[in-house]
């Protein structure tokens, strides 16, 4: 029997999430202009039908039952489906709940202007049906460098709407994109991403390397030459000045740094692994090579 779900491709899910069995709620992303990201760009932002949505539910649940098989951990596609309105989110999630109750919990993509356009009551309703893992590319800290990169929120959006979805009942995972600055900003970049990892204190924490896709703004910036791109060795470092800085406000923050993106796979508990870490990162930055660059993974 094949898996009966025809996905609206390309879906993209965190590496964490990788067994996790995949519904989409929204197609594409909302904001979609990121100039780094060419995740969606061949897709037009939607919010699906309920009937749509439930009958992929329904025709998974048979197929699950027949395989023996009950998922533990579902995540809502596609880009931010925590964009979608309660009127959709409350009764799929609602199904979700019915038809697998062995779930442990679901994930979800959410922007920072996502979380701020939910209420209080609405995101505390979201987790007590365990929806209740928020996934946010915050990026960088930095207001100059999510302008540069068009995010379409800063600083204080992503402080709040991080506090906001802790304070009510969810758990928080926050990607930051080494080297997404170029040289200009790195230092900036390093100093306010600081600032903000330690006042959010996620409990998990993340980075990407950024790469500079072809075909994207962000790939024209670096050809046109008014970005600079950081070498493998400049890229190490402010993975090491970033993890030297964090000292969390709230809890402990999971780090790691396991994506197909990063040339090594990294990880520990903030603060108390950070001086192992910054070792481990200044024995792999003695021994990187002055002038090489990360190479595009194979996959992106
Ligand atoms: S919000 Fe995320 S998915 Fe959307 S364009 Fe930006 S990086 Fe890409």
């Amino acid at each position: 029997m094949n898996f009966p779900i025809q996905y609206d491709e390309p879906v993209f899910r965190p590496p964490s999430e990788g067994k996790a069995f995949l519904i989409q709620v929204t197609i594409g992303c909302s904001n979609n202009l990121c100039t780094y990201c060419d995740m969606y760009r061949s897709k037009k932002y939607s919010v699906r039908a309920i009937a749509d949505i439930e009958s992929d539910l329904d025709k998974s649940a048979a197929y699950f039952k027949q395989m023996g098989y009950s998922p533990k951990r579902l995540f809502l596609c596609d880009g931010d489906a925590l964009g979608a309105p309660m009127d959709v989110l409350v009764p799929v999630v609602q199904k979700i709940n019915e038809l697998f109750p062995e779930l442990e919990r679901i994930g979800i993509y959410a922007t920072a202007q996502n979380m701020l356009d939910k209420s209080d009551d609405e995101l505390s309703l979201l987790a007590s049906m365990k929806l209740n893992m928020a996934y946010l590319g915050m990026e960088s800290g930095s207001d100059k460098v999510l302008h540069m990169v068009v995010k379409g929120n800063n600083q204080s959006d992503m402080i709040e709407g991080s506090l906001k979805v802790k304070k009510n009942g969810w758990k928080l995972s926050t990607i930051a994109m080494l080297g997404l600055g170029g040289k200009k900003h790195s230092a900036e970049h390093i100093r306010e991403t600081i600032k903000v990892i330690n006042e959010t204190s996620p409990e998990y924490f993340s980075f990407l390397t950024t790469m500079a896709l072809p075909g994207t703004p962000y790939h024209r910036m670096v050809d046109r030459g008014s970005l600079e791109m950081l070498t493998t060795k400049e890229l190490l470092g402010e993975m090491k000045e970033i993890i030297a800085g964090l000292r969390p406000r709230l809890n402990p923050i999971l780090f790691r740094a396991n994506h197909v993106s990063n040339q090594y796979p990294l990880g520990g508990t903030l603060p108390n692994d950070n001086t192992q870490i910054v070792q481990t990162l200044t024995s792999w930055i003695d021994q990187t090579p002055e002038g090489v660059f990360p190479p595009m993974p194979s996959s992106m």
